[in-house]
């Protein structure tokens, strides 16, 4: 009987992990569910990048200084 008791709490716990680990996954794939870093787009080219390896500028966004220059002349 014991035996039974540990398989059902044994499943139990696999399913709570691998629920906890599907959210994980699926809330860095959305937008905006406030992942760990924020992506933003540059507004010269348009390609997107984390917000800590872009160029801001006037609260706008580049990937990189290059682009910021062009659009600022
Ligand atoms: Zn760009």
């Amino acid at each position: 009987m014991a035996k039974v008791i540990l398989l059902v709490l044994g499943l139990l716990l696999a399913y709570w992990v691998l629920r906890g680990y599907r959210r994980r996954i699926d809330s860095n794939d959305a937008p905006s569910a406030g992942a760990a870093e924020d992506m933003v787009r540059c507004e010269r080219c348009g390609v997107h990048l984390p917000r800590s390896e872009s160029v801001a500028a006037q609260g706008r966004h580049y990937c990189s200084v290059e682009h910021r220059e062009r659009q600022s002349g």
